[in-house]
């Protein structure tokens, strides 16, 4: 089918990028990387690779240098990989990039996150076009694994001397699609905390009252926790102006234990996937954790597989003139709404921000219904263009700061 979008190389250079299957797991990174070569060399603009893992997870920079190179840098960052699909729930291929005749294009990381990614370099290309030439240096960087931690990506690359020789002052990175016309930008996230607690016990037979045992104790740790959760549940009610990002949410995700249905188990674990609030004292936390422990007879271990530290929100007030040019830009210039929210989840930005860079997390996707990590996810080539041009306008105010 075609239509008025069919030839536009901006569209063109988005569909190409969504046809590559960077899919979770074990994704050969090896075609994305020779795709963005060739964008950059399209571009004119130098590419350089890092692995700070290993060769399996190349970590890619494309680089616009400014008038003022001494000048701290500006990071536009994107993750290369996508999360799985239910082949069967899609009504398109979603390693296809089919539009329909809306200009609806569908396919997995259309929104989460290779439409960010190439709106990037759209957006660098019009101002080369126009002979812009800013004075604050600009890389492009497109991380692997984004999507199961990044572990093996922007976690280390942030720590080595390559990410510090780049002199990083400010990183976009992503949002989340906004079904109305209001665009979510993201200055901070939750600690991720995942908590184990193993209940301890007397064994013995079924048939008895046996005292301290694990069942009587993962009561105690499963009441104050699933209490908790419901004061957060309430708070998050009585006040309209919060979002999830604003409480912390708790929540068990793995139970087990037991070998037999007539013997007393002498452990039972429960795992709770937490996400402390921004607001959240991490030594409190952890102590009402402990204590919870104590009160439910001793003998339990808490177990964290996962404890994120408290990480500074990055200002989003004038103080902040890369804040300042981030808002005159959208509203002030181009007439948009903004919400300044916690993100819900986990990004590469908690890494950056960990370092010490301030980052916004924005998708300039409005008006579309949020189908991250969800079937048939689809950005309509307007909303892409339109996105193209907000960055333009973006990238060109804050390169000149
Ligand atoms: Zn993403």
């Amino acid at each position: 089918m075609s239509n008025k979008w069919e030839s536009n190389p901006e569209i063109q250079r988005f569909r190409d990028y969504l046809r590559i299957p960077t899919v979770q797991p074990n994704i050969n990174y090896v075609e994305c990387i020779e795709f963005l070569k060739k964008q950059a060399d399209e571009l004119n603009l130098p590419i350089e690779l890092h692995y700070p893992y290993d060769e399996t997870k190349p970590i890619a920079v494309i680089t616009w240098e400014g008038a003022d190179p001494s000048l701290p840098s500006i990071v536009l960052n994107s993750h290369m990989d996508v999360v799985p699909v239910y082949e069967n729930l899609w009504t398109h291929q979603p390693f296809a990039a089919e539009m329909d005749e809306n200009g609806n294009i569908f396919a997995r990381g259309a929104q989460d996150m290779k439409s960010v990614g190439m709106q990037y370099l759209g957006a660098i290309k019009r101002l080369q076009d126009k002979g812009v030439r800013l004075k604050r240096t600009f890389h492009v960087i497109y991380v692997p694994d984004e999507e199961i931690g990044g572990d093996k990506g922007m976690r280390l690359f942030v720590k080595t001397e390559a990410f510090r020789r780049l002199n990083v002052g400010f990183a976009l990175d992503e949002g989340i699609a906004s079904p109305d016309e209001v665009f979510p930008v993201f200055y901070a996230e939750r600690s991720v905390w995942r908590v184990d607690f193993i209940c301890h016990g007397t064994t013995g037979h079924g048939s008895l009252l046996l005292e301290n045992t694990a069942g009587e104790k993962m009561r105690h740790i499963l009441d104050n926790m699933m209490d908790f959760r419901a004061e957060q549940v309430e708070i998050l009610k009585n006040n309209p102006e919060f979002s999830i990002g604003d409480v912390t949410t708790v929540n068990l995700t793995i139970l087990h234990g037991g070998v037999q249905s007539n013997v007393v188990p002498s452990s039972l674990t429960a795992l709770f996937d937490c996400r402390l609030a921004v607001d959240v004292d991490h030594d409190a936390f952890e102590g009402k954790l402990r204590t919870w422990s104590e009160q439910a007879g001793g003998d339990i271990e808490v177990n964290f597989v996962q404890k994120r530290p408290k990480i500074q929100p990055t200002c989003i007030d004038n103080n902040n003139p890369f804040w300042k040019a981030f808002r005159e830009t959208l509203v002030d210039d181009l007439h948009l709404k903004i919400k300044p929210l916690v993100f819900p989840g986990r990004t590469d930005s908690c890494y950056i921000r960990e370092v010490g860079i301030p980052a916004l997390g924005f998708s300039p996707l409005s008006n579309t219904p949020v189908l991250l990590h969800d079937n048939d996810e689809y950005v309509s080539a307007d909303t892409y263009l339109t996105g193209i041009s907000i960055y333009t306008k973006l990238i060109e105010k804050i390169g000149n700061i």
